[in-house]
């Protein structure tokens, strides 16, 4: 770090020489394993780069359509090249999904019936899908149960993995079970995510006892961090956020569907209607900023690795457990610090608000947002309302106080908000 830097960061952040220790200790400490991460990230650009070269992407992809939306060519093809980078028969890249959940709702909703059952084998789904499922304490009118469409849960075992015998068990004990959920990345669960290894081996058993089943993955967090992704090792449908990874931080919005064609096809009739599916759907100029997104989306994901890996280091540094530990190996964005005190939680957040390009001026406060259980205390600001490929932190107001912390378009400003994040939490000792 330049003097100046640090002379920049005093005069207008009021960081302390123990914060900046421990941020030089941390950046040492983190070198080696970044050049991995670089190399992920070239292996992605490529693969990305292919994709488009492949479905032939020109600027008449870009053109503004209305109204129906029929025919929209550059719609049609990013389906076509999110297909060939998850190497799937059939995408589905939408605006129209106002959100990650939305398009993990249709992914499951259009593919099970009243009767049918869903079996959720990475324990109890992100917060927001409990209410899609009918799990919340909460009822949502309209939520799946009330259709006559249950969830059994296998929790994982005590250290956070898959329980094969249990969920071989479950599933041969019970036909009506017909849609198998699995998710990646951790949410608001205190475990580590799932490596695209540890899914191909809960499919691998899954498949042994059942090939009937659709086994369904939510991706949301996970694009781009391994040079695979689940849908090459047997995941027949698979949902995430544009919001997220594969956004790149340029995409305003939407979510994204890849897999089998039969089940693309059923969730693009839950999201439209049936006889219409992925046909209709105009996209109103938007496609433009979702390739340029996705072509970014290699690049902006590993940024963001790096600086929820710098953060752990930073957080062990200062003595506190982390999720995942920083020598890890990564299949998402999320960093979980656990501070075990509520202030201290909050403090956090702020330093990450405070740090931001949007809205650094915002006081951090608990409130209740609909979906979640329970208060959650949120920092962002971003360009993109709630964007978390951009440097965010979040976590419920709740024993034992663990932010969570995701995003960072680049690594230099990743790094600064977690500086200021550290010196605000090290003001509470
Ligand atoms: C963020 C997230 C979702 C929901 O995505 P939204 O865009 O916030 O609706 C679902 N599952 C997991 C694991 C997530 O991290």
């Amino acid at each position: 770090m330049l003097k100046k830097t640090e002379e920049f960061l005093i005069d207008n952040y009021n960081i302390s020489e123990r914060t900046f220790e421990i941020y030089r200790q941390a950046l040492k400490d983190t070198a080696e394993q970044f050049e991995d991460y670089d190399e992920i990230r070239e292996y992605n650009q490529l693969k990305v780069l292919k994709a488009f070269q492949t479905e032939k992407i020109s600027d008449a992809h870009f053109t503004n359509t209305t109204g129906y939306g029929l025919d929209d060519i550059g719609r049609d093809s990013l389906d076509k090249v999110y297909a060939n980078i998850f190497k799937t028969e059939a995408g589905l890249v939408r605006p129209h999904f106002v959100s990650g959940t939305h398009a993990i709702g249709c992914a499951i909703a259009g593919n099970v019936r009243p009767g049918d059952k869903i079996l959720c084998v990475s324990g109890l789904p992100y917060d927001t899908l409990l209410g899609v499922l009918g799990l919340s304490k909460k009822k949502n009118s309209g939520s799946l149960d009330e259709f006559g469409i249950k969830t059994d849960i296998v929790d994982l075992d005590s250290n956070g993995k898959f329980q094969f015998e249990k969920i071989k068990e479950a599933i041969k004990a019970d036909s009506s079970i017909k849609l198998i959920h699995i998710q990646r990345s951790t949410g608001y669960a205190a475990r580590k995510s799932f490596l695209v290894s540890e899914i191909a081996e809960v499919i691998r058993h899954i498949k042994e006892v059942r090939n009937d089943v659709s086994i369904f993955v939510d991706n949301c967090y996970g694009e781009f961090i391994e040079i695979v992704e689940p849908t090459e090792f047997g995941a027949d449908i698979m949902a995430g956020s544009l919001m997220k990874n594969i956004g790149g931080g340029i995409a305003p919005g939407g979510g994204y569907i890849v897999g089998k064609k039969n089940l693309v096809d059923a969730a693009a009739n839950r999201l439209t209607v049936p006889g219409v599916g992925g046909e209709y759907g105009a996209t109103y100029g938007l496609m433009r900023s979702f390739y340029q997104g996705l072509f970014s989306a290699p690049h902006v994901s590993i940024e963001a690795v790096k600086t929820a890996i710098f953060c752990a280091r930073v957080m062990e540094i200062a003595g506190f457990k982390v999720f995942p530990p920083s020598s890890d190996k990564r299949t998402d964005i999320i960093q979980a610090i656990e501070f075990g005190n509520s202030k201290k939680l909050v403090n956090f957040c702020s330093g990450i608000q405070a740090g931001s390009p949007i809205d650094a001026f915002a006081v951090c406060e608990p409130w209740a947002m609909p979906g979640y259980d329970s208060e959650i205390v949120m920092a962002a600001g971003a360009f993109i309302s709630g964007s978390t490929i951009e440097l965010s932190a979040d976590g419920p107001v709740r024993e034992p106080y663990i932010a969570y912390i995701q995003g960072g378009l680049n690594f230099d400003h990743g790094k600064i908000g977690v500086l200021i994040g550290l010196s605000k939490v090290l003001e509470v000792e």
